[in-house]
């Protein structure tokens, strides 16, 4: 059977972009977090659209499932399945070209197999911004970007990966060729086609090059580093932020103070500048003649004035502001190395987030003895990550089991603050039946029919965001 497959598409992709051994789909198989283990027929690497299309047509001639694939760093499991015997993994990792990039209309186009970093690398060249940023730029891909409308943490200034994409190229489940490029940014003819693929998980179509909004580069950044007492005074603190500071705020982090020791689990010589329940990462930006020091200075002197703030430090050097982001950033891989641990990703309105927290926080220590809850997010945006790390020594089955638990009880306080179980990460196959279950008829209903419009066979991702016998 894998031979069969293999040969199939050997042919017309060349056999180097074909993979079907066990050791070679590994890597594939096998997401970031390590939590996911799939399977597949082959692992297809094309390297145009055209290539894309062809696998297309010859999945559907021979009953084959496809799941698209970027840099595999999504963490709900939709670029690996379980069940994907009958499937093939289409990595789009060897259509990595910048198509273009134009400073005088502020757009670039890429293959879909850019990483973001390339993307963003590449508008620096032209003096310009991409702003969507992420811990994972160095190996996620902007098709998958598109796919799972990232976020990020420029996302208060810019918005997802939603409002920054103006056109997408889509092989669609018919092997068609949809070319949704205009690089227009007003534009009303009727339904706005890219909106459907965009968060679509690799259930409607292969996304194989995106156009992008870019920004002016600024010219001035400046980062601080602060400690509150408390998630209610950093939304306090939030909401004068970007009042004081003319709404040029890039990046509020929400870091509670436990999250530290898991970056030191990373970087052990780590300088944190300040000792306080919750510290707080701020980036304001500008490009042109804005004196951002003193407008940054005069907020932080007001803040530390009213008592809101309790410690202070304004990054000299872009090696300080570095040093600072590597808290942010090895607090993330910290908690990998901790190994299984119940990760979410939810988002609430900002005005709940301090509520939401406390009330989690109390729920965990109730009912989930040696548990230990970390809290930290994009919280300028209602997006906190409420994690939870198992006692140590407590063997993986019994953590899993346990784990799974305190996810259901976590998920119902997110609906019982008129939240959502994914402010990022989309759904994938780890909260799809957590979504089914709770999304009103009438919102299945529509979701349903667009499947089936765009992808009567089911051919496209199968069991990835809506269940495979509800996509029929
Ligand atoms: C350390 C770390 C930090 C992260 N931080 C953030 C964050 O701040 N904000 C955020 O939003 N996410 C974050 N993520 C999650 C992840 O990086 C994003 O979801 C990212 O957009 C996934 O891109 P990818 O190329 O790795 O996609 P993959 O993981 O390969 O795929 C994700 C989904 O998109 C589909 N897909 C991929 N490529 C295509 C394509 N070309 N056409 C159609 N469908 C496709 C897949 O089938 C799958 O359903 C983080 C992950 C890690 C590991």
């Amino acid at each position: 059977m894998l031979r069969d497959v293999a040969a199939i598409f050997s042919e017309v992709l060349g056999s180097g972009a074909v993979v079907a051994d066990e050791a070679g789909m590994a890597g594939y198989l096998t997401d970031w977090s390590g939590d996911h283990r799939g399977m597949a027929a082959a692992v297809l690497r094309p390297r145009s659209v055209e290539h894309v299309s062809r696998v297309v047509h010859l999945c559907r001639e021979h009953h084959l499932a496809i799941i698209p694939q970027g840099g595999n760093t999504g963490l709900v499991a939709g670029a690996i399945d379980g069940q994907g015997r009958r499937a093939v993994v289409v990595s789009t990792e060897r259509m990595d070209r910048i198509r273009s990039v134009d400073p005088v209309d502020f757009t670039l186009r890429a293959d879909a197999g850019c990483t973001l970093q390339a993307i963003r690398e590449a508008s620096e060249a032209a003096d310009c911004l991409f702003p969507l940023a992420l811990g994972a730029q160095g190996s996620c891909r902007i098709g998958g970007n598109a796919a799972t409308n990232a976020g990020g943490v420029n996302v208060l200034r810019y918005g997802m990966a939603r409002d920054l994409i103006l056109g997408l190229e889509v092989v669609l489940p018919d092997g068609e060729v949809w070319n949704g490029f205009s690089g227009l940014r007003k534009d009303n003819r009727g339904y706005d086609l890219k909106q459907i693929f965009i968060g679509s998980e690799g259930t409607l179509g292969i996304v194989t090059g995106v156009e992008v909004k870019l920004f002016p580069r600024p010219t001035s950044v400046e980062t601080a580093y602060l400690g509150v007492a408390s998630f209610a005074d950093a939304m306090r603190l939030f909401a004068h932020a970007r009042r004081a500071c003319s709404d040029l705020m890039t990046a509020f982090e929400v870091i509670g103070a436990e999250c530290i020791e898991l970056a030191r689990l990373i970087h052990p010589e780590l300088n944190v500048p300040v000792t306080a329940p919750v510290h707080i990462l701020m980036e304001v930006s500008a490009s042109g003649p804005i004196d951002l020091r003193s407008t940054v200075e005069t907020f932080l002197a007001s803040a530390v004035g009213d008592g809101l703030v309790s410690g202070a430090v304004l990054a000299q050097s872009q090696s300080q502001a570095r040093a600072l982001w590597s808290i942010r950033e090895g607090l993330v891989e910290g908690q990998a190395r901790r190994g299984y641990h119940v990760r979410t990703d939810v988002s609430v309105p900002l005005s709940s987030v301090p509520a939401f927290v406390d009330e989690a926080r109390a729920t965990i220590a109730e009912g989930f003895a040696g548990w230990l809850p970390q809290a930290y997010g994009h919280a300028g945006d209602g997006n906190v990550h409420f994690n939870v790390l198992p006692p140590v020594g407590l063997n993986d089955a019994q953590a899993r089991s346990t784990g799974k638990s305190i996810e259901t009880v976590l998920l119902a306080l997110v609906a019982r603050f008129g939240g959502s179980i994914s402010a990022e990460h989309g759904i994938g196959r780890s909260k799809r039946d957590a979504f089914w279950a709770t999304a009103a008829p009438v919102h299945k209903r529509l979701m349903r029919s667009l499947k089936v419009a765009l992808d009567p066979q089911g051919l496209m991702n199968p069991g990835c965001l809506l269940p495979a016998e509800d996509a029929l």
